[in-house]
């Protein structure tokens, strides 16, 4: 038995890429029991054919649509359906696969292969926040000697694998004891070596070079003076929702000042900030 009603229900709507995780929030406050989205066109499934009361505004996207565009849906094997919708991903240097993709997908030669799993954790390297760390950990490699790299909040452990990959040697800690499992179990998979623990900024037992962070903004905010001390070159952080970004900055500057780089991908920000620079 389980509570989760079957969805029945398939409403296509066009909603500007740049709107989708607004209207994707919106949509499962509203019912909707999953969501798929491509381009300019988000696809959302429901157990009946309207949205449920909710206290949220409907996003302007939304608000013509009618009840005879709610689709009767034949039965689907949910989870061979979102399969199908996962892709490799490249990203830089790196080439970000599924496990199930591997085989059917070659390595370019100069490339890095990544094999993350979405949805085990956050960080399939699909979202915008994960692939702008992945970048700027990138232009990070060889600037170091004997580089080091912590990774707070690493989630599918996807930066701390990739840092890895690049050299460094790397210590990655989440909050969440499954993330961190999931990391260790992807570091096997990826055939690197990574030090974990379960924990924050303080459950880390080195000063890396780098510490990269794609937490929230609030995270990065409550958390600025510990991030911004840890490491002994730079602090990456991402996560950042763009009109956030002027109160991270204002946050680190005390012990960073500001931003040396700012990357700014679908709405969000990722940003390079030297730890260096007070002491
Ligand atoms: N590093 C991955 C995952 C980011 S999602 C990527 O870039 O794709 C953010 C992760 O941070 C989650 O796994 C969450 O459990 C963890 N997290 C949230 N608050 C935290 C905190 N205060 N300290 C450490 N980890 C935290």
């Amino acid at each position: 038995m389980t509570d989760t009603p079957d969805p029945t229900f398939r409403l296509t709507v066009r909603v500007p890429h740049h709107d989708q995780d607004a209207v994707s929030a919106w949509l499962f406050t509203a019912g909707a029991l999953g969501i798929t989205t491509d381009k300019d066109t988000l696809t959302c499934w429901f157990a009946a054919p309207r949205f449920a009361p909710t206290a949220l505004a409907v996003p302007a996207s939304l608000a013509h649509v009618s009840e005879d565009q709610f689709l009767p849906e034949p039965h689907r094997d949910w989870h061979a359906a979102w399969v199908d919708t996962i892709t490799a991903v490249t990203v830089g240097p790196f080439l970000i696969t599924p496990q199930w993709l591997v085989d059917i997908t070659p390595l370019p030669d100069d490339m890095i292969r990544l094999i993350v799993d979405p949805a085990q954790a956050f960080g399939s390297g699909h979202h915008a926040t994960t692939a702008m760390c992945l970048e700027l950990l990138h232009e990070s490699s060889g600037q170091f000697p004997d580089w080091q790299v912590a990774d707070v909040g690493c989630g599918t452990g996807v930066l701390a694998i990739a840092a890895a990959k690049l050299g460094a040697t790397v210590e990655a800690v989440d909050t969440d004891a499954v993330a961190v499992r999931v990391t260790e179990k992807n570091a096997v998979i990826n055939g690197v070596t990574l030090t974990t623990a379960v924990g924050s900024v303080d459950a880390l037992s080195t000063r890396a070079h780098t510490l990269v962070a794609n937490l929230l903004s609030d995270t990065i905010i409550s958390l600025a003076e510990e991030l911004a001390t840890a490491p002994t070159k730079e602090l990456i952080v991402s996560g950042i929702a763009r009109e956030h970004f002027p109160r991270v900055e204002q946050a680190l500057k005390p012990f960073t000042g500001s931003a040396a780089t700012v990357a700014h991908r679908d709405g969000w920000v990722a940003a390079r900030f030297h730890t260096d620079a007070t002491r």
